[in-house]
């Protein structure tokens, strides 16, 4: 019965579970309050009081139990909504109770609703510990009596039980002693039963970092093995179609960022290892030319290469654009999506198959199991987070020595994210923008404002610019979304009348050809104006565009306005992103909005993004699992982090298959936590 409350409203299935349940916080019990000294500043209080009465009132639903205590201070009010007939059956008048719980004010008179209670005993100085733990619970165990205090019965009862061997130390001796860790049963025992508040301190830190050690090593030992047992194909050669390209084609000087993450992919791809890169960039920063460059070392060594792009219009996008650069050599590009015509599909199909096409650029039409290759060496995902895992997965599947892998992401991901989300891939970061831009003049306008919010636009475009207007999607409801933007198209219309200004629309709901078309017309000049949802967001380079208009501002994230804004200042022109809002925004809100003008650096705005949301929201994350830490996290203990990374490399260095006699322990750890069995069920 209490195991299933425990199992259904905390997930505690095992004793395990249940110490890993851990406090919020401690209680001092000799401390006990008196309620006239309650103020509408007390948060939480702990008095000892007589029960004077309690009632019932209203019916079903509205039924609630109210009762009285009294201290010789004065008089508490006590509520439950729930589980009234225990309160009911277990509660006596005239007897004595400790009370807890978070002080509300009804009526400007002091309450508590659900309150933990226990008949009182007055502490006896017997020099015990002290520090009771108070635990996460929720209303309805409350309601149930199963409450902090009975998880702490329930908890320290386990501990009666538990010797130290019970609790294996699981980080190498050596490590536990050089860093001056509490052991671990002491630790997990000090996080519940303190015996001082340093103790509980050290406890903390010992088992934060072990959460962090041993994630640390699980990934690195994935990346680690990788370089060292994975096969790979070989990229040796450096020939003719790279240096061709490099020396005749390449339009412009790389960044030094650029020249630095070429050697990585050349380091990776020249070993008989398989490759698997992560590449973060901001938006900008010239991926682009970067995967281009891996694609021809591929075709100097016989390989063919896959680019996969989340929408059409980047697809057709990225296709165009390698194709212009490609045109002088000798080198078949294909595109193939899911518009793609029969006839042409089976062109490209037999292509790749017999080697006649080397390059082939689209959507997830690309992994579907009709497409083979020849002989695939590399495939390159761009923009990341809107691929899954397991379709990362069925490309390697399309070559007997699994391709190597390059990952383009131009969501900027705060290192601490990256080191335990991707932890298992190599990451490389291009952190330098190409030379000559002028970067980007942020600025927030009111709604009010919009008639000269126009007028700046128009004076832009008349300058021979070109302008964005995007609008939000509203999650709950595609066709209010849909009404919002032809709003919107017919507003911006008013101010650009057809006989002069041209106007693109596209959004979701329209057929993939028509969206690309009006999508074109944008990229070759003969639309000024998009008007348009997010589908715009990613990747899409036009140069010649200088102003992003970004209506209901505040309904987007931060890593998605940020992407918004890097559709502009992709030209040498000065560029201007306006966030436009109504008067009324919220904290959150107004927060995104200031980061946004105050910085352009995707890194900077990763990590406030990560502070704003917790890493359980930021995208492509929240499957992962490796960021579900108990104590430690990723925002708070970056030092730590950062030690535990630093110590699982250097373990694995030494012992990568973690044979030695010191790493025993661990090894157990980490078997026993693969096929992780309950210890033994709570009944
Ligand atoms: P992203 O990293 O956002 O995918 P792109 O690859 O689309 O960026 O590049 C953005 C723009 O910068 C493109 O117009 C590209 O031609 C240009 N570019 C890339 N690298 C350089 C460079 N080293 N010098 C000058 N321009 C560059
Ligand atoms: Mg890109």
């Amino acid at each position: 019965m209490r195991g299933d409350l425990l199992k259904k409203e905390l997930g505690i299935f095992t004793f395990q579970d249940l110490l890993e349940h851990f406090p919020n916080r401690h209680i001092d019990k000799t401390q006990i309050g008196k309620i006239n000294e309650i103020t509408q500043q007390t948060e939480y209080i702990q008095v000892a009081g007589t029960l004077i009465d309690f009632e019932v009132f209203g019916e079903r639903h509205t039924k609630r139990l109210v009762a009285h205590v009294r201290d010789n201070t004065g008089i508490l009010e006590l509520t439950w909504f729930q589980g009234i007939s225990w309160v009911h059956k277990n509660l006596y008048v005239g007897s004595t109770y400790l009370i807890f719980g978070k002080v509300g004010f009804f009526n400007g008179k002091p309450q508590i609703v659900h309150p933990e209670i226990e008949v009182f005993v007055p502490a006896v100085a017997d020099g015990k510990a002290f520090l009771e733990p108070v635990y996460p619970t929720t209303e309805k165990l409350k309601a149930r009596a199963l409450n902090g205090r009975q998880l702490s019965k329930l908890t320290y009862a386990l501990f009666t039980v538990l010797a130290e061997k019970d609790i294996e130390e699981n980080i190498p001796m050596e490590l536990v002693q050089r860093l001056g860790l509490m052991n671990r049963y002491l630790a997990f025992r000090s996080a519940h039963f303190p015996q001082s508040d340093e103790s509980y301190k050290q406890a903390i830190y010992r088992l934060k970092f072990e959460e962090f050690f041993i994630a640390q090593v699980r990934l690195n030992l994935i990346r680690l093995q990788r370089h060292k047992v994975s096969r790979g194909l070989v990229f040796e050669r450096v020939s003719d179609y790279f240096n061709g390209f490099y020396n005749h084609h390449l339009p412009f000087q790389l960044t030094g960022a650029q020249k630095r993450v070429l050697k990585e992919i050349r380091n990776d791809t020249a070993h008989g290892h398989q490759m698997n890169r992560l590449l973060q960039g901001d938006v900008g920063s010239g991926k682009t030319i970067v995967a281009l460059l891996s694609m021809l070392l591929a075709a100097d060594n016989g390989f063919q290469s896959c680019m996969m792009a989340p929408t059409e219009i980047l697809a057709q996008q990225h296709y165009n654009g390698l194709s212009e650069l490609l045109k002088e050599m000798p080198l078949e590009i294909a595109l193939l999506t899911g518009s793609t015509k029969t006839k042409e599909r089976r062109r490209i199909l037999q292509g790749l198959l017999d080697d006649t096409i080397h390059f082939v650029v689209g959507t997830h039409a690309i992994i579907e199991d009709v497409v083979q290759f020849k002989n695939l060496g590399l495939a390159i995902v761009d923009e990341q987070h809107r691929f899954g895992v397991a379709q990362r997965a069925k490309l390697w599947n399309k070559a007997t020595i699994p391709p190597h892998m390059l990952v383009m992401t131009a969501t900027p991901i705060p290192r601490t994210l990256a080191m335990t989300a991707y932890g298992d891939l190599d990451y490389s970061v291009m952190d330098e923008l190409p030379p000559g831009r002028t970067p980007i003049l942020t600025v927030h306008r009111h709604e009010t404002a919009r008639a000269s919010v126009m007028d700046f636009v128009k004076s832009e475009i008349d300058k021979g610019r070109q302008a964005y207007f995007v609008y939000p999607l509203i999650e709950e409801s595609e066709k209010l979304s849909y009404e919002d933007l032809m709003q919107g198209y017919e507003q911006v219309k008013s101010f650009f009348p057809d006989h002069k200004y041209q106007i693109s629309m596209v959004h979701g709901k329209q057929p993939a050809d028509q969206k690309a078309v009006n999508m074109q017309r944008f990229v070759s000049g003969d639309t000024q104006l998009l008007v348009g949802t997010t589908v715009i967001e990613v990747g899409v380079n036009v140069p010649n565009a200088s102003v992003m208009v970004i209506e209901s501002a505040e309904k987007f994230g931060l890593s998605q306005l940020h992407q918004l804004r890097g559709r502009v200042g992709r030209g040498t022109e000065k560029s201007f992103c306006i966030l436009l809002t109504g008067s009324k925004v919220s904290v959150d809100g107004r927060e995104r909005i200031n980061i946004m003008c105050a910085t352009n650096d995707g890194f900077k705005i990763s990590e406030k993004d990560l502070e704003i949301r917790g890493p359980g929201d930021i995208e492509g994350t929240r499957q992962s699992g490796v960021l579900n830490f108990k104590l430690a996290s990723i925002i708070n203990d970056k030092d730590l982090l950062e030690l535990a990374k630093l110590e699982a490399e250097k373990l694995l260095h030494e012992d990568l298959e973690i044979n030695m006699a010191k790493n025993l322990l661990l090894k157990r750890y980490l078997q026993l936590q693969k096929g992780k069995t309950s210890w033994s069920k709570i009944s």
